[in-house]
């Protein structure tokens, strides 16, 4: 369903949602689905409401934002922008489940459509700042924290957010948001809640035109992860391996993962907010018993 969100803004939702702006007979979109199947849809509803298609944006290498790439690209001949390293993930899909697995060659299990999407090429990379695309004038501002180099468009008055934040609905399903970095996701959110705008569209969730109760919601689940893991570690004199405050964490927070991959995107997650406990000095990390072991400074 294609939803007026501005003059030239318009939102399609679905189970990402896909920004799309029109100026000059020219059409953009900010990402594109998970498949083939997603982006089949998104360009049926254009040319229902006889709206046109030239670029796209991808905000992040997640398969359910740049999925549908390919297919654009190639059937459509659509040109395709992203950060410098998240185009690395839309290029190499293999990426991420390599990462899930530590580094090594993934499972055949994790070689999913969820986890490894069809690959696409980066027409161009888009740095922080003024952009201009076609007739497109925008804001790339930097979001860190969920993926490595994750972009947020700003355009028109309306911040395309991506899952910079999430939905207070979404929020609560998921319990531990996926990131990759817990400093990061905490210092995009400040910069989102400060920020001037008409309205903003996250990747999962409702266009709000006032955004900072859900901004609030999303620092402050953060915060309580945080402080509740280092809280656990305190009342370890001698430490825990970083295994068994896992299996702890996943008990407090009620997540049951549904296969492996689900299982190490939550692991990803804890060991983001790890590392924020490391890097900020609260926690040690060292190796005991042949296990990575963490204890409070
Ligand atoms: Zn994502």
């Amino acid at each position: 369903m294609l939803t007026k969100i501005s003059e030239s803004c318009f939102c399609i939702k679905g189970h990402v949602n896909i920004g799309y702006i029109t100026k000059n007979g020219q059409g953009l979109l900010i990402d594109c689905g998970l498949d083939k199947g997603a982006a089949k849809k998104i360009v049926k509803i254009l040319k229902e409401n006889q709206l046109p298609l030239h670029y796209c944006i991808i905000t992040h290498g997640h398969v359910d934002h740049y999925g549908g790439a390919a297919y654009l690209q190639k059937e459509l001949q659509v040109e395709l922008y992203s950060s410098k390293l998240e185009s690395s993930f839309v290029a190499n899909p293999i990426l991420e489940p390599i990462y899930l697995w530590n580094g090594a060659m993934p499972i055949k299990e994790l070689r999913n459509k969820f986890l490894e999407g069809e690959e696409a090429h980066i027409a161009s990379f888009l740095n922080e700042g003024f952009q201009q695309i076609g007739p497109f004038s925008f804001n790339v501002l930097s979001f860190p924290g969920h993926s490595y180099g994750q972009i947020g468009i700003f355009i028109d008055e309306i911040l395309f957010a991506a899952d910079s934040y999430f939905g207070v609905e979404v929020l609560k399903k998921h319990k531990v948001p996926f990131i990759v970095d817990a400093k990061a996701t905490l210092e995009t959110l400040e910069k989102i809640y400060n920020f001037i705008c008409q309205g903003a569209l996250p990747g999962h969730g409702e266009f709000e035109t006032d955004i900072k109760r859900t901004i609030y919601a999303n620092i402050e689940c953060h915060e309580n992860i945080l402080k509740y893991l280092l809280s656990r570690l305190e009342v370890e004199e001698n430490g825990i391996s970083m295994e068994n405050l896992q299996t702890i964490f996943f008990h407090q927070y009620e997540l049951s993962p549904a296969n492996v991959g689900a299982w190490l995107l939550y692991r990803t997650s804890y060991t983001a907010y790890i590392s924020t406990l490391v890097e900020k000095g609260l926690v040690t990390i060292s190796i005991h018993d042949h296990k990575l072991w963490l204890r409070c400074s």
